[in-house]
């Protein structure tokens, strides 16, 4: 598993890239926006844990572009405490989950291995219901074994249609 952690705090920084590592991972480090799309861009990470206050470039923008690029990797946001606000943009920017500072290290390595799991879980799960088939994975939709091109609100609205909204919920 290979993680990169994105954070201008040098202390924060450090203290959870050494969690992670002693909890086994490989880790990158990034300290600023720039650096940290470059890395989230190019490398192949199972998972990012990013500040989103960062200098150059703030962790939202960055997120917002390696969704648009297609990057699916799941990312643990860190926010300012009390700043709900953060933690919109965050989602709204493609974050899969939060944790507000002040943290301890061990929700965020609780938080990483719940992501792992799932994205893990993704990267095999294929949902059927009736005549649909979808591989979430590639988002390749079948109706009756043929392919069909859907965008993703099309596809949401066709399961939504055949089993449930319920069913493809994250
Ligand atoms: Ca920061």
């Amino acid at each position: 598993m290979r993680l990169l952690v994105v954070e201008d705090d040098k202390d924060l920084n450090r203290q959870i890239f050494a969690a992670l590592t002693r909890a086994g991972y490989a880790v990158d480090r990034a300290f600023d926006g720039e650096e940290r799309w470059f890395l989230g861009d190019t490398e192949p990470y199972d998972a990012v844990v990013l500040d989103l206050g960062l200098p150059k470039k703030d962790g939202t923008s960055v997120l917002s572009e390696w969704r648009r690029a297609g990057r699916a990797m799941p990312v643990l946001i860190l926010t300012a405490r009390d700043r709900w606000s953060d933690k919109v943009q965050g989602f709204d920017a493609g974050a899969d989950d939060y944790v507000a500072k002040p943290f301890h290290i061990v929700e965020i390595l609780a938080r990483l291995r719940a992501l792992l799991r799932r994205a893990a879980g993704h990267a095999t799960s294929e949902l059927s219901c009736g005549p649909v088939h979808l591989d979430a994975r590639t988002g390749r939709v079948a109706v009756n074994g043929n392919p069909v091109k859907l965008t993703s609100h099309e596809t949401v609205v066709l399961f939504d249609a055949s089993c449930g909204a319920d069913r493809i919920a994250q």
